[in-house]
C-alpha cells in the first residue's frame, strides 16, 4: 500500500479482487456480526496464494457500499508483501443516500477528488481509480449521477475509472457514452465483468470505443462457465485485443452478501467453481496456453503492462 503510485513497479497485476467485500452500515452497527481476525486470516490465505503465483499487485475496486478500508488493505498488504491498490467511487445499483442524493454530481466528485488528493479515511494512502457500477436495474438516474461525478473527478485528477458493467442487459454502451459526453479519455476506462457474456460482437462494439474489457469474474458460473469465459478470451485474443484485455477473479477473501449455509448451496450447485484469488494461475491460462492463444508475451501485455498503462495513463 503506497501513499502514491509508481505504475512503473507494478509487475504482475490482478486487476479485480476484493481483499474484504462487507457492508459498512451493518459492519458499523452490529460489528459482532463480524469476525475481524477470520477476515483477515482469509484475505491474507487468498493474497498470499496469489503471491505464490507470482502476483505483485492487486487492484482492489471496494468503493462505498462495499466497506471500502484501507486500513484493512494496509494489513493485509503489509503482511503479505504484495501491493494493494484502492480506488474511490460509489457501488451502487441505483440506491443513494440522502446525503448524496440531494446534493449534485458536482459535489460528489469533490468527495472523489479528495480521495485522490488527499487521501482516503485520514490515512496518506490516496485512491488511484475511480469505480461506478451500472448492473440488472441499467442506468438508472442516480447511477448516471455517479458516472457524471466519477467522470468529472476523472477528468479534473488525469485519474483512470473502472466501471461495473452487466452485459446480460447491455449496460456497457450507454455508461460509456455518459462518461464520454463528459469528456473522459476512453482510454483510461476500464469497463469491467465484460466476460460475462460470450456475445464476441457485444465486447468488440466496447473495444471499439478504446476501453479495456474485464474477463474478471473466473470462477462465478451463475454468470458464465470458466469454459464459455475461455472460449471468449481465446477469440479476442486470436482477434488480436490483447492490449485492452484484463483477466482477473472479482474474489472475495469474505463477502457478507449470503449467510454461511447459501454460500454452501452456490458451491453445491455449481453456481461458483474453484472461485478464489489463483483460479486464473491454476486453470485459466494453462488453458489458453494449450489452446495456442497465450504465450509469454501475451501474458506480459496483459497482466503487466495492460494495468501499468491503464492506471497511469502512459
Ligand atoms: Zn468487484
Amino acid at each position: 500500500m503506497q501513499g502514491s503510485l509508481d505504475a512503473g513497479e507494478l509487475g504482475v497485476t490482478l486487476v479485480h479482487e476484493h481483499v474484504r467485500f462487507r457492508d459498512e452500515a451493518v459492519a458499523a452497527e452490529w460489528p459482532d456480526r463480524y469476525d475481524e481476525r477470520a477476515e483477515l486470516d482469509a484475505a491474507l490465505d487468498a493474497v498470499g496464494a496469489a503471491r505464490e503465483r507470482g502476483v505483485q499487485t492487486i487492484v482492489d475496486p471496494t468503493a462505498m457500499f462495499g466497506g471500502r478500508d484501507v486500513g484493512f488493505m494496509k494489513s493485509v498488504a503489509e503482511r503479505t508483501g504484495v501491493r494493494i491498490v484502492a480506488c474511490t467511487g460509489i457501488y451502487s445499483y441505483d440506491y443513494l443516500p440522502h446525503y448524496f442524493a440531494n446534493r449534485d454530481a458536482d459535489v460528489m466528485a469533490e468527495h472523489f477528488v479528495h480521495d485522490i488528493e488527499q487521501g482516503i479515511q485520514g490515512t496518506p494512502i490516496r485512491a488511484a481509480f475511480l469505480k461506478c457500477a451500472a448492473d440488472a436495474a441499467g442506468v438508472t438516474e442516480n447511477v448516471e449521477k455517479i458516472h457524471r461525478a466519477v467522470a468529472r473527478a476523472s477528468v479534473q485528477c488525469g485519474t483512470p475509472i473502472m466501471a461495473h458493467s452487466m452485459p446480460a442487459v447491455a449496460t456497457g454502451p450507454r455508461q460509456l457514452e455518459i462518461l464520454e459526453e463528459e469528456g473522459v479519455d476512453l482510454a483510461r476506462v476500464q469497463l469491467a465483468h465484460c466476460g460475462d457474456t460470450d456475445d464476441v460482437a457485444y465486447i468488440e462494439g466496447l473495444l471499439a470505443k478504446g476501453v479495456y474489457v474485464g474477463l474478471d469474474r473466473y470462477g462465478l458460473e451463475m454468470f458464465l462457465p470458466s469454459e464459455k469465459r475461455n472460449a471468449t478470451a481465446a477469440e479476442l485474443l486470436r482477434r488480436g485485443h490483447a492490449e485492452q484485455m484484463m483477466i482477473s477473479q472479482d474474489f472475495c477473501a469474505t463477502i457478507d452478501w449470503f449467510p454461511p449455509e447459501a454460500g454452501e448451496l452456490l458451491v453445491s450447485h455449481g453456481a461458483i467453481r474453484n472461485w478464489s484469488m489463483t483460479l486464473v494461475f491454476d486453470e485459466v491460462l494453462p488453458a489458453l496456453r494449450e489452446q495456442g492463444v497465450l504465450d509469454d508475451a501475451a501474458f506480459q501485455t496483459i497482466f503487466v503492462e495492460n494495468p501499468r498503462r491503464w492506471l497511469s495513463g502512459g
